[in-house]
């Protein structure tokens, strides 16, 4: 078990009071909360090892560089990567996806080819596919969600076609909190031999991933989600594939030779790292990694499943709720929306009570439009939170509802 009141201060911020009541913080699925060694590693970096780093021969620099190339380490053992270069650092999943999706598409797609996506994907997940579908004329086939917010599993069978070229899948809903069967995908995929990008910005905190297990081509997270800063974020590819795709951007450090007459890129993984790279991210973003390994994954997940257990049963009980993403396996997300009440009126209630929730469509459009509904009220929770914390919220949920009916 946890010992989440001393885990707790770790986390400064979560001693705050908003309006004069006790912060309680839901938002995570949006970005978790630092503990005070990533702080602290990103305060120490600046004051002790910083220098722009691999191009230089001075100790600072070469200090830096160490330090950034053992973050990557760090990530690879993290997702049990096979090799340390197939971790590219980006800004976060919404540039990987990104990254992929042009290079995927410059290098293996025609007009006519195929991406098949899904009905719950985040919208970095869609629009770099449209970008890259209207530059390449290329197709979007998308796998239908069920009433109780999965994955059609025989509809994706059937959207395999000769012109199939890559799955781009979320791993984990940030809105229904789904967890999808990814090696059923992927073995699917691959049987059509189809590559997989893997959208793992809402799995990477609460489910243990092994690329390697899993066989994912493509695996994508951000660090501010998973305890980390912000602005950096991680690409996994297979060597094979990264070695095939084309650089992203053009610049600095991604460059062996260059002449007018021709540029000759560097070697894996700086071929996608154009630019000075945010090398004191990512060794407060490896420190995030250590602090979630040294409270060990399966004890988080299984903390925040209890919550999750707790909250939907008490929230069920407490007035006309309906819940959105009922999946067999899910993670520690919880969309509703209440009677008739708007999720923004819902939200902004909330807040005045301390309690800190995301509404609207979470970035996920399409979905709402499939659960026909403008938007949801969703509270996630992380590994500090509590179920004292879940009865703050049921108690401010029962009070809007009264509120409500009064008028
Ligand atoms: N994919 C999913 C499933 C997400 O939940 C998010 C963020 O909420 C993203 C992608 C985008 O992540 P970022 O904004 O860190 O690039």
């Amino acid at each position: 078990m946890l010992d989440i009141p001393i885990i707790r201060q770790d986390f400064p911020i979560l001693g705050h009071k908003v309006y004069d009541k006790p912060l309680v913080y839901f938002d995570n699925a949006a970005t978790t909360q630092k503990p005070r060694v990533v702080v602290e590693k990103i305060r120490d970096a600046y004051y002790n090892v910083n220098a722009n780093i691999h191009r230089g021969v001075h100790f600072l620099s070469q200090a830096a560089t160490e330090a950034h190339e053992e973050a990557r380490q760090t990530v690879q053992q993290f997702i049990h990567a096979r090799s340390a270069h197939e971790i590219i650092f980006t800004r976060g999943t919404t540039e990987a996806v990104n990254l992929i999706a042009s290079g995927f598409a410059d290098a293996f797609m025609s007009p006519g080819d195929e991406v098949i996506l899904s009905a719950m994907e985040h919208h970095s997940n869609i629009v770099p596919w449209q970008l890259q579908a209207a530059r390449k004329d290329i197709a979007l086939r998308v796998v239908p969600v069920n009433e109780r917010g999965e994955l059609c599993m025989e509809s994706y069978r059937d959207l395999f076609s000769e012109r199939t070229k890559l799955v781009a899948l979320t791993h984990v809903s940030n809105v229904l909190g789904t967890i999808n069967p990814v090696e059923e995908i992927i073995r699917i995929a691959h049987r059509h031999q189809v590559p997989v990008m893997l959208d793992g910005a809402q799995a990477v905190p609460h489910v243990q991933v092994d690329v390697q297990a899993l066989d994912a081509e493509f695996y994508v997270f951000s660090a501010h989600k998973i305890y980390g800063p912000t602005g950096i974020g991680v690409l996994y590819g297979k060597e094979e594939w990264l070695e095939k795709l084309p650089p992203y951007q053009g610049g600095g450090e991604m460059i062996a030779t260059v002449a007018f007459e021709k540029t000759v890129f560097n070697e894996l993984p700086f071929k996608f790292e154009a630019g000075t790279p945010d090398y004191i991210g990512s060794t407060a973003f490896a420190e995030a990694l250590r602090y979630v390994e040294g409270l060990g994954i399966e004890r988080i997940a299984a903390h925040e499943q209890e919550l999750l257990r707790y909250a939907t049963e008490r929230i069920q009980a407490a007035g006309p709720v309906r819940i959105f993403g009922q999946a067999a396996h899910k993670s520690s997300v919880l969309s509703f929306l209440m009677g008739d009440i708007h999720p923004y009126d819902m939200g902004m209630l909330l807040d005045r009570l301390g309690i800190a929730v995301r509404s609207g469509h979470h970035c996920a459009q399409p979905l709402m439009k499939r659960l026909g509904i403008e938007g949801t009220v969703r509270a996630s929770f992380a590994l500090y939170n509590t179920k004292e914390e879940i009865d703050t919220l049921i108690a401010g949920l029962e009070q809007i509802q009264t509120m409500f009916l009064k008028k």
